[in-house]
């Protein structure tokens, strides 16, 4: 169980509302992240940027400390399934890489049941069969080495700085609070950026 305990594996899996292969290979992911930098904590303050938006990402959040709303999840859209972690105290961080053949060997009938299910095509027969596979892709991805999921290396630590005010102005456009790092002034007024192209 990627060395998770039943009930926080449990706990992940209730989070992001089913168990897949994403799910796994972000769980092991962030096994990589308490080895080499250790969870966030006050103490201990890492910052994740994860280059997928797909299932891996929840396991992260959930699973490292590292969230969105606190601003040390970062997403970057690069529609990779890599996750850096870097530990904010020195400095060190890891650059965690799932390698080509992390979700198994190719398997062309695997990949036509995927898309029929996709596509909404699927019987009831094929709509549990792909659940099973599912299972079973998971299981994998939970037992195997890590080294035969990922590879890992040093990353440099640059990790943007987070801009964010903490004064709130109301927008001219929509009359809507908006933090004053995101608003627009011009001709007087103040705009989000919801409206700012309309204030053009
Ligand atoms: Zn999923
Ligand atoms: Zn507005």
């Amino acid at each position: 169980m990627g060395g998770l305990t039943a009930e926080i594996f449990a706990r992940v899996v209730e989070f992001h509302g089913h168990m897949c292969p994403g799910l796994a290979l972000g769980i092991r992911a962030a096994e990589v992240a308490r080895a080499e930098v250790g969870l966030n904590s006050p103490e201990n303050p890492v910052v994740a940027i994860v280059e997928t938006d797909l299932c891996p990402a929840d396991a992260i959040q959930y699973l490292t400390g590292c969230t969105f709303g606190k601003g040390n999840f970062i997403h970057l859209d690069h529609g990779k399934n890599a996750f850096t972690f870097v530990r904010l105290r020195d400095g060190r961080g890891v650059r965690v890489v799932a390698r080509p053949d992390a979700f198994g060997p190719p398997d062309p009938d695997f990949t036509a049941l995927l898309e029929k299910v996709r596509s909404g095509q699927a019987s009831a027969e094929e709509r549990a069969r792909f659940e099973e596979a599912q299972r079973r892709r998971a299981e994998a991805i939970l037992q195997a080495p890590l080294d035969r999921l990922f590879q890992v290396r040093p990353a440099e630590a640059r990790v943007p700085p987070r801009n964010r005010a903490v004064r709130w102005e109301v927008c001219d456009g929509c009359g809507e609070p908006v933090l004053t790092s995101h608003l627009e002034r011009r001709d007087g007024g103040v705009y989000c950026r919801g409206c700012s192209g309309s204030a053009e």
